[in-house]
């Protein structure tokens, strides 16, 4: 237990317009609680345009940029901080891979989505993008620190 006294890896995590309206931030919610990973912080906030491009910088050279941008803006994002050790990787791997059609089943893409447009959550796909995606969407301050009695159990 001492040995996880500090401070574990995080991720940022995101549940798309899809993903809200369809009503299924509860079960998703639940998928990476129940994993044993410690939310740290959730919002839900509508991006602008300008903020989803620079979420989605890495991709602007791709053809379904700008599609891709108009969709993550054109309603609320349920956005989440989950820490744990090897959360950014294992959250991935919750989450399945990014075409739906390929994703196995007992993912969440696998179980709750049909389509690559339309494929419900984000995850930070490593440490460094994982790093500038908390900071793009939290202040310092939004991000909480406490320790949750599961932490004891789960390590
Ligand atoms: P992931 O979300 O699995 O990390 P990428 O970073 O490659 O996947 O792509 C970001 C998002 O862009 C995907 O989650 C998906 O919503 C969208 N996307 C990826 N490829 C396509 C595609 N061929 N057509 C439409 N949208 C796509
Ligand atoms: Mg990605």
């Amino acid at each position: 237990q001492e040995a996880h006294a500090a401070q574990m890896e995080r991720t940022f995590i995101a549940i798309k317009p899809d993903g809200v309206q369809r009503g299924l931030i509860s079960e998703i919610i639940a998928r990476f609680e129940r994993k044993g990973f410690k939310l740290v912080a959730i919002k839900l906030v509508t991006p602008t345009k300008s903020f989803a491009q620079k979420h989605y910088h890495d991709l602007k050279e791709r053809p379904f940029f700008d599609g891709l941008c108009d969709f993550l803006s054109s309603g609320p994002v349920l956005a989440m901080v989950w820490e744990g050790e090897g959360v950014i990787k294992y959250g991935r791997k919750l989450i399945g891979a990014t075409d739906p059609q390929k994703s196995e089943p007992g993912t969440i893409r696998g179980d709750l989505a049909v389509v690559v447009g339309r494929n419900i959550i984000h995850g930070s796909d490593g440490p460094e993008t994982a790093k500038d995606e908390i900071n793009l969407w939290f202040k310092p301050e939004e991000l909480t620190n406490y320790t949750s009695n599961q932490e004891k159990w789960v390590y």
